[in-house]
C-alpha cells in the first residue's frame, strides 16, 4: 500500500499509454496489453480502461484476484498469467470468464470438476516452458497434456502461450529461434492430438524485433509504458518512437549551503570538494526510492540536473543545486520524466540505480498517483 501522505507524486500521462498502444498495434497483428502488476505501477483500472477507450480487447494481468478487479472496466478477454492457484481461484475464473493460463495438470483438473459442477466448457490457455524455466509444461509432456484435455471434453485450449528469455538482447537472438523453434514443435504435436489452440510468444521486445515471430497474438507490457526494450543496443531506433508515461516529483524542503570540506547525511559518503549550494529533497526509500541511488543519481529542478550527495535516506535526499540559480523551498524536483523540455529517462533513473526500468516503475508506481493529460 502507498503511504498516501507523503509528499512524493507520480502522475501518469494515459495519452502517452494510448499513442504507445497505437504505435504498437501498427508494428503487430493483435495484442494482448499485459497490465499486470497494476499495470507495472501505472494503475490497473485506469489503463485498463485508457486502453479499451482506443480498441484494446485482450489483457493479461497477473493474479486471478487481479483479472477479478479488472474484469468489470473493460470488455473482451482478460488472462491470469499466474493461473487458478486454488479452489475459490478456479470458481471466480469460471464465474466472472476470466481465461486461465494454465501450466499444471492439477489446474487442468479443477478447472474440468468446475466445468462439470456448473454444466458448461470453460475456454483456457496452456502455458509451455520453451526456455525461461519457470511456469508452464515441459515440451515431454505435450502428449499427456493432450491425453489429459482428450478427457476433459469441458475445458476448451483457446490459447498456447510461452515466453521469450532474451527477446530484448540482440546478442542473444538465436536463443529466441531456439525457442520458437520449440514453440513450433508443441503447437505441432498438439495439432496432431487435434488441439488447435492460437498461438502467442512475443513480449515487447519480440513484437519489435521479430515480426516473423507474431503468431496469433503479441503480448507488450513495458512497451506501452513508453520504455525502450532496445536501449542502449543496436535495435534503440525500433522503440524511438515510445513515449513514457509516468513523471514522478518531490518538493524542496530547504536549500542551504554546504561549505568546502563539510559532509552531508548518514556516514558521511560525501565531503564537498569546494563550497556548494545543497538542496534538500522530500523523496528517500521509503518512497520506493532507492538507497542505492545514493551518490549516483540526478533530479531535475528548475529543469537542470541536480546530482545526489550522500545516502538517501528514508524521507529526504540532497542534491547539489551550486550551478542552478534562485532554488527556493516549494520548488519541483523531478525524479523520474519531463520538466520544461528536459527528462530523467526511465532507462538512465534504471542504470543509476543498478536495475532494469521493469522495477523502477513497479516501485515508484506504488506511491500515490494522479493523471494527467498531455
Ligand atoms: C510480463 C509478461 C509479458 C510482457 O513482457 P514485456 O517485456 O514487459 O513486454 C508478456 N508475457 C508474459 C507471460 C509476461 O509475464
Amino acid at each position: 500500500m502507498p503511504i498516501d501522505y507523503n509528499l512524493l507524486k507520480v502522475s501518469i500521462d494515459l495519452q502517452a499509454i494510448q499513442a504507445n498502444y497505437r504505435f504498437l498495434s501498427s508494428r503487430g497483428k493483435r495484442l494482448i496489453a499485459v497490465i499486470k502488476s497494476d499495470a507495472y505501477g501505472h494503475g490497473l483500472i485506469p489503463v485498463g480502461e485508457a486502453l479499451a477507450a482506443v480498441g484494446a480487447d485482450f489483457f493479461a494481468v497477473g493474479t486471478v484476484e487481479e483479472a477479478a478487479r479488472l474484469r468489470p472496466a473493460v470488455r473482451g478477454t482478460v488472462l491470469a498469467l499466474l493461473g487458478p492457484q486454488s479452489v475459490e481461484d478456479i470458481q471466480i475464473v469460471a464465474e466472472q470468464g476470466i481465461l486461465p493460463l494454465v501450466a499444471r495438470l492439477d489446474q487442468l483438473a479443477g478447472l474440468e470438476r468446475e466445468a462439470a459442477r456448473l454444466g458448461r466448457q470453460i475456454p483456457i490457455a496452456l502455458k509451455f516452458d520453451t526456455g525461461m524455466a519457470r511456469l508452464g509444461f515441459a515440451a515431454a509432456d505435450v502428449e499427456a497434456v493432450a491425453r489429459a484435455l482428450g478427457k476433459m471434453r469441458l475445458l476448451r485450449p483457446e490459447w498456447l502461450i510461452s515466453h521469450l528469455a532474451t527477446a530484448d538482447e540482440p546478442h542473444q537472438a538465436e536463443f529466441v529461434h531456439e525457442q520458437a523453434a520449440r514453440f513450433q514443435r508443441i503447437a505441432d504435436r498438439l495439432a496432431l492430438a487435434g488441439h488447435h489452440p492460437q498461438r502467442s510468444l512475443v513480449n515487447s521486445g519480440g513484437l519489435l524485433a521479430f515480426p516473423e515471430l507474431a503468431w496469433n497474438a503479441q503480448r507488450p507490457g513495458i512497451a506501452l509504458y513508453g520504455a525502450n526494450p532496445f536501449h542502449g543496443t543496436d535495435l534503440a531506433p525500433l522503440g524511438r518512437e515510445l513515449r513514457p508515461a509516468m513523471q514522478v516529483q518531490a518538493p524542496v524542503l530547504a536549500v542551504h549551503a554546504l561549505p568546502k570540506g563539510a559532509s552531508i547525511s548518514y556516514g558521511r559518503t560525501y565531503v564537498a570538494d569546494m563550497d556548494k549550494t545543497v538542496a534538500i529533497v522530500a523523496a528517500g526509500y521509503a518512497d520506493n526510492y532507492s538507497r542505492g541511488l545514493s551518490n549516483k543519481g540526478w533530479m531535475l529542478i528548475r529543469s537542470q540536473r541536480a546530482k545526489i550527495l550522500g545516502r538517501v535516506c528514508m524521507q529526504l535526499t540532497a542534491v547539489d543545486v551550486t550551478e542552478i540559480a534562485g532554488v527556493a523551498p516549494g520548488d519541483a524536483a523531478v525524479l523520474l520524466g519531463e520538466q520544461d523540455g528536459q527528462a530523467i529517462t526511465p532507462e538512465e533513473l534504471a542504470s543509476w540505480w543498478g536495475t532494469i526500468t521493469y522495477e523502477v516503475f513497479c516501485l515508484l508506481g506504488m506511491n500515490r498517483r494522479e493523471y494527467a493529460t498531455s
